[in-house]
């Protein structure tokens, strides 16, 4: 599995060295554009703390905006061909025409030091994660409690014409049929209940068993001192 650690046997392990050698989650949020999305990860990365967002790479131009390095870091399509061929790139996409991608290196080191990291990435890339490293990813699909709730967002966010909100409308169809292959589907009809769905879901993935590779010398040690304790009847 990835990222395991391997223990000798026989070696003692605090409950705090356990904690420390924690591995680090991906968590991948998704859901059809207006659901919410992306106010939930803000919501994260103002408030939970060991939790940074992977920066992309992408061919397509920066808007206005955006700060590279940031937000995106904007490549050429030659340094993203140069990426994909060196396998600096966990996973990539097409997306509305541009190329997008996850940076391998700084997802692997921060998992390495037992830091979370969020996904801002499409379907597509949601999958080939699974392939590359299903035991890191937690995926959480967001649905807003109705599609009529869902256009009124997007046309009180005013950010697209009519024509984009109907796209983004169509492209909700295609999205919305993968919901099954989610780890949690969270229903963002109130902001604050729905953050809170999403921070317990993270709080109870980061103590799952198979993230925590020194749990089991820490049992054994633990079990070692009990029956130290029984054997000599104190
Ligand atoms: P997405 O990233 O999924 O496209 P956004 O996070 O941009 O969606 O949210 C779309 C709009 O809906 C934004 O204007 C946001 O402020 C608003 N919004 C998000 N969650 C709620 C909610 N629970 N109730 C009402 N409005 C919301
Ligand atoms: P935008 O151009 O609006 O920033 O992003 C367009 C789409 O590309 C969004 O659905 C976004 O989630 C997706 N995207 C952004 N970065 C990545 C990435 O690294 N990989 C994949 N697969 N999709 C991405």
């Amino acid at each position: 599995m990835t990222g395991e650690i391997e223990d000798t046997p026989g070696t003692r392990v605090s409950a705090d060295q356990a904690d420390a050698r924690r591995r680090g989650l991906m968590l991948v949020l998704s859901s059809p554009s207006g659901a919410g999305k992306s106010t939930i990860a803000r919501l994260l990365l103002e408030k939970e703390q060991n939790l940074s967002l992977s920066i992309s790479v992408t061919t397509r131009p920066r808007r206005s905006s955006e700060v590279d390095g940031v937000h995106y870091h904007f490549i050429d399509p030659a340094r993203f061909d140069q990426m994909k061929t060196h396998g600096e790139l966990l996973e990539w996409a097409e997306v509305h025409g541009n190329c997008y991608a996850t940076p391998r290196v700084p997802v692997e080191t921060a998992l390495e030091k037992g830091q979370d990291v969020l996904f801002d990435i499409d379907i597509q890339g949601t999958f080939q994660l699974y392939e590359a490293m299903r035991p890191d990813v937690v995926s959480i699909f967001i649905l807003p409690p109705s599609i009529a709730e869902m256009k009124s967002r997007l046309r009180r966010r005013a950010e697209d014409t009519e024509e984009v909100i109907l796209r983004r409308l169509e492209t909700a169809v295609g999205e919305m049929k993968h919901w099954s292959k989610y780890d949690y589907i969270v229903v963002n009809d109130d902001l604050e209940r729905a953050y809170d769905a999403v921070r317990a879901i993270l709080r109870a993935e980061r103590l799952k068993q198979h993230r925590s590779p020194a749990i089991g010398p820490l049992i054994d040690g633990m079990v070692g001192d009990l029956k130290t304790v029984l054997a000599s009847g104190e």
